[in-house]
């Protein structure tokens, strides 16, 4: 009997071990069956940071880049390549100062990327199509056009005047999350170094919710800490979405979510869009030596000029400290196990992608917009269907947007004071 169970313990550990082995470093193949699928779906990003490089003198969307050489992972021939019709591109703000002279700052920064993201549909209407509607992607996408939702990465620029998110709202903003890698006055970071300052949200931070439902904009909780998390899925009118974030039971990590949380958001409508940036999916050692390294590098790269050049400087110094103070980097597959941890424990509905590119997403074997195709070729392989995978990609991550639509559209149509009036003399 022993032996028996020795010689099964045996073949399970060789499956294992070639399970292992299977795994390549390169990713998923892509099938020509799984790319003509991809081909067919609707697929969306809901964390495209792809406006960062729209500064840098010298980088062209409409021309292909290299990852290696600048550091980027999207433009339209590797959107195209990937089979990726768009999603929402990020008006990203560090989180400054917060003096009344930081706000303002932030506040005229915000602007810059948001007209520079209109400018490029402007410059590029047969490529690019801004849109406003969650019916809009659809349509934009069976034109042969890419979808540019506009998104909020930190409110930052809004504190201190939550009026100024309507004007967001009209210029095409239809995702907002309140805060970034720092507390601000308007919630909770998952990860300041100073722990929670709010314990969730500010009085600001409400009013930002509730601003944010009346517009039709959905809330993003990405990068909040769990308490504003927690306070958004009760306070908000409409389904939450995380835009970009991962699983506490496949790597407890600040930024991720932990599994009871996950089921509340599931439970009242909410998705979480899986990211793929590496430091938030394994475990990785701080050596001093190479984050030392590293600040220096992000300080000459915020000083620095905004050139292509300058770009390709700073990624062969990059290489550089990788090559020197080597750290274990995510695979495909790590990344993977977020996304197949968050379908089991939520349900396929309420989960999609999010990768990350441009704002340090990619991983081995997913490295940039080409890469796209794995996902359905191993949510495929996985056995799950067409209509399922199209979940994934756009369908769930939509009936978010349209939820929030919907709610703004009938506060609209409801007489003026109805909220307030009493119902009876
Ligand atoms: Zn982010």
């Amino acid at each position: 009997m022993a032996r028996i169970r020795n010689s099964i313990a045996l073949v399970a550990g060789l499956l294992l071990a070639a399970v292992a082995m299977a795994v390549d470093p390169a990713g998923p193949v892509v099938s020509k069956t799984a790319r003509a699928l991809h081909e067919q779906l609707l697929t969306l990003d809901s964390h495209l940071d792809t406006p960062m490089n729209f500064e840098l003198q010298g980088w062209d969307i409409l021309q292909r880049h290299d990852a290696l050489q600048d550091g980027s992972q999207v433009d339209l021939p590797r959107l195209i390549e990937g089979g990726l019709d768009g999603g929402f591109w990020a008006i990203y703000t560090p989180q400054g100062p917060r003096t009344a002279a930081g706000v303002q700052a932030a506040r005229d920064a915000a602007f810059a990327p948001l007209v520079a993201i209109r400018e490029l549909v402007a410059a590029h209407p047969r490529q690019f199509e801004l849109a406003l509607k969650a019916d809009d992607a659809a349509r934009i996408a069976a034109g042969g056009k890419r979808v540019v939702f506009l998104s909020i990465e930190n409110g930052f620029p809004v504190e201190g005047d939550p009026g100024l998110l309507q004007t967001f709202q009209r210029l095409g903003v239809r995702l907002a999350g309140p805060v970034h890698l720092c507390n601000n006055g308007l919630a909770d970071s998952s990860t300041d170094p100073q722990g929670p300052e709010w314990h969730g949200l500010s009085e600001q931070g409400r009013r930002f919710v509730a601003e944010a439902n009346r517009l039709g904009i959905v809330l993003d909780a990405s990068h909040a800490s769990d308490e504003v998390l927690d306070q958004l899925i009760e306070l908000s009118r409409t389904p939450v979405l995380l835009s970009h974030s991962g699983l506490k039971a496949v790597f407890d990590h600040p930024r991720n979510i932990d599994d009871a949380r996950l089921r509340r958001l599931a439970a009242s409508g909410g998705v979480i869009q899986i990211n793929f940036l590496s430091d938030y999916l394994i475990a990785t050692p701080h050596d001093p030596a190479r984050d030392q390294a590293l600040q220096a590098l992000w300080a000459d790269a915020r000083t620095g000029p905004p050139t292509l050049a300058a770009r390709q400087a700073l990624i062969a110094r990059k290489a550089e400290i990788e090559r020197r103070w080597p750290v274990p980097r995510a695979s495909f597959e790590d990344a993977f196990a977020h996304l197949l941890h968050a379908i089991r424990v939520a349900g396929i509905e309420h989960v999609g992608i999010g990768a990350d590119f441009d704002g340090g997403g990619g991983v081995t074997g997913f490295e940039d917009a080409r890469d796209y195709p794995k996902i359905t070729a191993r949510l495929l392989a996985e056995g799950f269907g067409p209509a399922e995978i199209q979940q994934v990609w756009s369908g769930n991550l939509l009936r978010v947007l349209r939820a929030a639509e919907t709610y703004a559209q009938g506060l609209q149509a409801r007489p003026v004071g109805a909220a307030s009036a009493p119902s009876s003399p």
